[in-house]
């Protein structure tokens, strides 16, 4: 099913002339309400009339993270305060957040381009869903939320916390679609098993999971404990919140709502524009954004845009998984590596949990990682005479780390359940040498 195919499935020329309509409107919008946008176009000796087409994106300024710090609170705000009708802000996983005021027009479309990312996903007017992202500044509960009523499916707003009560509901509802972070799908999964609830006792058949990175291995194993069809969906809250991309069934990069937001991938070094098919920095204009339009906003979300025609019959572009943020790779001793690549090696061993932290350090002006990993409860032992296996379980893993990621990290083996687990987004990384 598609939601709406006259958004969904429109050719290349009526989309890029919508594009181009679009984007003059709000070079328009933005330099007339916008003081910052205005500067930065005056200084460029950009008008909006030079902006008429899609192509002409390119004469844009970017704007950046720092850019809506610089100006916090509102004065990125594009509508007056009482146009406004909503206020998030992002989560700040990478350090301060940022305010995002939105329209009552705003809430509008990203209900209605959430609505279309549970329609990929399979979700009918006849699901029970469950919203486990938290609900509050975070745009993930609420975004999700009002997706759900959109299509009129039920929405159970269960948000995140008291998660044996969430298991109870999941069961005695017959619920059968669930959006959170994929990590806390697998806190779901092992608060099941501790209750002794088993997949085949509940009806969950959809989830939509997004808002950190995860991987091939991780949606196998959310699949294979919950029982459900894993789809990916992606959003940040400055662009809008959930819903900026989704999977369709052929589960072949997610669609972009490109009607409302533009995407580029560009070189982060170079800021050029890279082909389809190179993996750079996704950059997204907001076509149609009153509260806060942003031109060129560089996510810091390393993707790629995928060529070629889906099955699906959706024309929308595809992006690719995100394989991580710019400014969550971590150099060591001058390698760069990313967290995925190191989650990667520990789900393709089936000895460990999909649960680990990689702990960075700086000891003697070398830099350091140690890989803390869960073994799951059929390998874990304390029995003194059994460790045998354990040392080469470590051994093994020691030796596939390196091969990826040409450097060598220390392994240290944790118990089940040890390593913390969050409710929203998760901690992956502690880099201990930026908090000397
Ligand atoms: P913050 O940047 O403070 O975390 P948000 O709460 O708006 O703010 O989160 C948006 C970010 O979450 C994205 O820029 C991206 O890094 C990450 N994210 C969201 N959805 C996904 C997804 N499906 N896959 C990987 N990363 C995601
Ligand atoms: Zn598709």
């Amino acid at each position: 099913m598609i939601w709406n195919e006259n958004k969904e499935c429109m050719s290349r020329d009526e989309m890029s002339a919508l594009q181009g309509k679009r984007l003059h409107k709000i070079v328009n919008y933005v330099y007339h309400n916008v003081p910052f946008y205005r500067r930065k176009l005056q200084e460029m000796d950009i008008t909006p009339n030079g902006i008429q087409t899609i192509e002409d994106i390119s004469q844009l300024p970017f704007t950046t993270k720092q850019d809506l710090r610089d100006n916090y609170p509102f004065n990125m705000q594009a509508a007056p305060a009482e146009e406004i009708v909503r206020i998030h802000a992002s989560t700040g996983t990478t350090g301060n957040p940022t305010i995002v005021g939105y329209t009552r027009k705003d809430i509008e479309i990203w209900s209605e381009c959430m609505t279309r990312c549970l329609t990929a996903y399979g979700v009918t007017r006849k699901d029970i869903f469950s919203v486990a992202y938290g609900y509050g500044l975070f745009t993930g509960g609420l975004g999700a939320h009002y997706g759900v009523e959109n299509l009129g499916a039920s929405v159970v707003p269960t948000s995140t916390g008291n998660t044996e009560k969430h298991v109870r509901l999941i069961r005695d509802l017959g619920i059968t679609g669930i959006a959170c972070t994929p990590s806390y799908a697998l806190y779901l999964a092992e608060t099941m098993d501790k209750m002794g609830i088993n997949r085949d006792q509940i009806k969950l058949r959809i989830g939509a999971f997004g808002a950190e990175p995860w991987t091939e291995n991780m949606r196998n194993e959310i699949e294979n404990r919950l029982g459900l069809k894993a789809f990916n969906l992606y959003g940040l809250s400055e662009i809008m919140g959930p819903c900026v991309s989704y999977e369709c069934e052929m589960q072949n990069g997610s669609h972009i709502n490109e009607d409302h937001f533009y995407p580029e991938i560009i070189d982060p070094n170079t800021m050029e524009k890279l082909p389809n098919g190179q993996l750079g920095e996704l950059v997204f204009t907001t076509l149609t954004k009153e509260g806060m339009p942003l031109l060129r906003y560089r996510t810091k979300d390393l993707s790629s845009l995928l060529d070629g025609e889906c099955e699906c019959g959706r024309t929308n572009v595809r992006m690719g998984r995100i394989m991580g943020r710019s400014d969550d790779m971590l150099i060591i001793r001058g390698i760069n590596i990313f967290p995925s690549q190191v989650e990667s090696v520990i789900l393709s061993m089936k000895e460990f949990a999909p649960r680990y932290l990689l702990v960075v350090d700086r000891v003697n002006n070398l830099d350091t990682l140690l890989v803390q990993v869960e073994l799951r409860q059929e390998y874990f032992t304390n029995d003194f005479d059994r460790l045998a296996p354990l040392e080469a379980i470590q051994k093994k893993l020691a030796d596939k780390l390196k091969s990826v990621l040409s450097i060598s990290a220390k392994i240290q083996l944790k118990a089940p359940g040890t390593i913390e687990r969050s409710q929203g987004k998760s901690q992956f990384v502690v880099d201990k040498r930026k908090l000397n």
